[in-house]
């Protein structure tokens, strides 16, 4: 690829989300700031139009916080059950506004076993 060898011989193969080198052209992201097509080619290989990112950071920039790979999205109208480790229909789960699916994390039916063997059983 032409132009990551150029980039690479102007020290820009740089990241701009992470800010870590960009090592092959395969991990290259390009995005423009201002449209190029249909305006000028010129404007294509301005590099001061154009923003290099891993194609990896890249991908992930609409996540908001760190955690966005530990959520578990099922179909429609279910949600995922930590202890199940299964997606249930969402009336089998308590609400909980904090959590951004605004579901408990663990089912009813897991809740009530929780509940029980620690009657049963408390830690002590
Ligand atoms: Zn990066
Ligand atoms: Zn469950």
């Amino acid at each position: 690829m032409i132009l990551f060898n150029l980039l690479r011989r102007h020290g820009e193969n740089v990241c701009f989300k992470c800010t870590r080198l960009i090592e092959t052209a395969d991990e290259l992201s390009i995005e423009h700031k201002e449209p190029w097509e249909g305006v000028s080619v010129e404007l294509f290989w301005d590099l001061e139009n154009i923003s290099f990112s891993h194609l990896r950071c890249n991908r992930t920039h609409r996540r908001k916080g760190g955690r966005a790979d530990t959520k578990k999205v099922g179909p429609d109208g279910t949600a995922w059950c930590r202890n199940c480790k299964a997606f249930l229909h969402i009336s089998a789960f308590s609400r909980h506004s904090s959590r951004w699916n605004g579901l408990q994390p663990w089912c009813n039916g897991c809740y009530e076993r929780r509940r029980k063997q620690s009657k049963v059983s408390p830690e002590s």
